[in-house]
């Protein structure tokens, strides 16, 4: 029996996966059980309430135009409770179109207008008869940490106020390909565009996103074993 326990919401996850972003939730849960810590998870979708208050953190997964429409359409009736969540300062990981979706809009490759829940000031354009697909390495200038993974994705991305980037490129397209941008930070909220899923290269994002949950859960608990946890990706 762990001594913490967690909840994680997967908003969309039986519509959102592409490239199987739910790995994510596998790498957590091994980081979690090195902290004494397990993740009970549920899956929020079309017409399920989503009640913020139950869950410590969340995961928004990618997918294609088609998903992303119908997820589209859902939005508004659980904006109030998302955008909750993220003042709340909880922690939630955002992939490719679920990233997409917590902005202004996306215009998709057909040049459909797909409303996204703006919450985060960021806005996605659509390239033409384009995608940015490959590896890419980006740096988070704060930790100095360099993050790797693979992108796949048409959208262009462009940040607004108060949202910072996960990481400066150093190789691959990021967020639009012109600004060297990738991913974004809002409050406890880490998007990017890295399919793989993210969290297996690059457990320093996940061991952020636990402690996160952890430190809002347990206020009064001490942490400081875990914050010393060593990153060892096994996968
Ligand atoms: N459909 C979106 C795009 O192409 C998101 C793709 C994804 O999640 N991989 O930009």
């Amino acid at each position: 029996m762990a001594k913490y326990h967690l909840n994680l919401a997967h908003l969309y996850g039986n519509l959102l996966n592409t490239y199987s972003d739910v790995g994510n939730i596998i790498v957590l849960r091994y980081y979690a059980k090195q902290m004494d810590a397990d993740i009970a998870v549920q899956v929020i979708s079309i017409s399920q309430e989503f009640d913020p208050a139950k869950f410590d953190l969340a995961l928004f997964g990618g997918g294609q135009d088609y998903e992303q429409f119908v997820v589209s359409k859902d939005l508004p009736n659980k904006r109030t409770e998302i955008k909750q969540f993220i003042d709340d300062q909880k922690p939630l990981l955002a992939i490719c179109g679920g990233y997409q979706l917590l902005g202004q809009y996306y215009i998709g490759a057909n040049g459909e207008k797909i409303p996204g829940l703006n919450i985060l000031p960021h806005y996605t354009l659509s390239q033409d008869h384009n995608r940015f697909i490959g590896n890419i390495t980006i740096k988070n200038e704060q930790t100095g940490d360099e993050y790797h993974g693979f992108e796949n994705h048409n959208g262009m991305t462009f940040l607004g106020d108060g949202e910072r980037p996960l990481g400066k490129v150093i190789s691959g397209h990021g967020n639009n390909g012109q600004d060297k941008t990738e991913g974004a930070i809002y409050k406890e909220v880490y998007c990017s565009y890295f399919h793989g899923p993210i969290l297996t290269r690059n457990g320093e994002i996940a061991k952020h996103l636990l402690l996160a949950a952890l430190h809002k859960k347990y206020p009064n608990e001490d942490f400081s074993n875990q914050e010393q946890l060593i990153i060892k990706p096994t996968f």
